[in-house]
């Protein structure tokens, strides 16, 4: 700094000051050159080395920031008292194995993509949820699975609906989204397009369960009582909506969702519910939250919950537990019931249901597996 009239003023380093010295050579010594230039020289390095310092220590904030991972299983009248304690614990270690599978993929630096649909393909092999292995029937008598998957760091995303052969049609969705040019492709299509893509296909019948037929049994023949007294924790028609999902945010900061249903017990004419449909069931924008949802899918569609909530948080500001009250309590206005689980970019997430009970659970890089079924717990 030099003073000039009583005030402080900088001395001119920049590209002005060249093109004056420039311009004016003759009224500059060499000997002022060489100062002028060794100062600027100087300040230069001084300042790019204080760049690389805080883009290096931007770059390790990230490195060591947290990842999350939230699942469901599902939501609907799960009341204590319904299922056995063998049952419980069942559902509840599945739970605990999805969370595994996703937090290994975070914890060693993958992405939020890939721990989504690890830790749907987990719940997709169970028979005790409605994905996958354990989907619904259809009134005639069918399995037709739906998927989705979105990748909150660029919105690409893939859905796939009414898919008969493939064994995990999360994948399936994925496939979509990485080797078409699609975004959702349905029916006989999609189980086409599954085999070329190179998914395990499987015969129908490695998704028939003996449960999910009495379920339709009773769908059919209401009054027959076949689906709770026979056991087992409640899971299609109106007691409950069994679809998973899993959300997820990796190391990078990104955001990714997926979700994956058999649909409602006894439904026809190629209906789809939400669970696929991008922004209704699932939805993942890295600048606002990822979101998977379950329920009764037609309300789910006319609310558009997924993006709803997304948008709540990106324009008003909420929080996940704020905007996902507000959407639930919306699409109840309707008529809906269900359950949807959400995360922020920032890491916080919420579980939002209004329901008697929720199969969800949740783990972060410095928190511990928590799964749960209940309201109250
Ligand atoms: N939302 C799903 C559907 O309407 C059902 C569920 O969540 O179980 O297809």
């Amino acid at each position: 700094m030099v003073k000039s009239k009583g005030r402080k003023v900088s001395r001119p380093y920049g590209v002005p000051a060249i093109a004056r010295l420039l311009s004016d050579g003759r009224s500059v010594g060499r000997a002022n050159l060489r100062r002028f230039v060794a100062r600027f020289a100087a300040r230069f390095v001084t300042r790019f080395a204080t760049l690389l310092v805080m883009t290096a220590a931007c770059t390790v904030a990230r490195a060591e920031s947290d990842w999350v991972l939230v699942i469901h299983g599902g939501a609907g009248v799960i009341e204590r008292g319904d299922m056995s304690a063998e049952q419980e614990q069942s559902i509840r270690a599945a739970l605990q194995l999805a969370l595994q599978r996703g937090a290994e993929v975070l914890e060693r630096g993958g992405s939020a993509l890939d721990a989504v649909e690890q830790a749907v393909r987990v719940l997709e092999d169970d028979p005790q949820f409605n994905a996958g292995r354990g989907a619904v029937f259809t009134a005639q008598g069918v399995n037709e699975l739906d998927a989705a998957i979105m990748d909150g760091q660029n919105r690409r995303a893939g859905a796939v609906a009414d898919v008969t052969r493939t064994r995990n049609p999360v994948s399936l969705a994925r496939a979509v989204m990485e080797k078409s040019p699609h975004v959702m492709l349905v029916g006989a299509g999609a189980d086409k397009f599954s085999k070329e893509a190179g998914l395990q296909q499987v015969d129908s019948r490695y998704f028939f369960t003996p449960r999910r037929w009495r379920e339709l049994q009773e769908f059919l023949h209401p009054g027959a009582g076949h689906a709770r007294s026979a056991g087992g924790p409640p899971i299609a028609g109106d007691d409950l909506h069994g679809t998973v999902g899993a959300v997820a945010l990796d190391r990078n900061g990104h955001l990714a969702a997926a979700t994956s249903t058999g649909g409602l017990t006894g439904k026809r004419w190629g209906r789809v519910g939400d669970s696929p449909i991008i922004g209704a069931g699932t939805y993942a924008d890295d600048r606002a939250c990822a979101v998977s949802a379950t329920g009764s899918g037609e309300y789910y569609i006319r609310e558009g919950v997924a993006h709803e909530i997304c948008a709540r948080m990106r324009f008003l500001k909420e929080s996940p537990q704020q905007a996902a009250d507000a959407v639930q309590a919306e699409t109840r206005s309707l008529g809906g019931d269900g359950g949807v689980i959400v995360l922020g970019q920032d890491g916080s997430s919420a579980w939002s249901f209004n329901t008697i009970g929720m199969y969800r659970g949740r783990v972060s890089a410095r928190s511990k597996p928590q799964v749960a079924i209940y309201a109250q717990e």
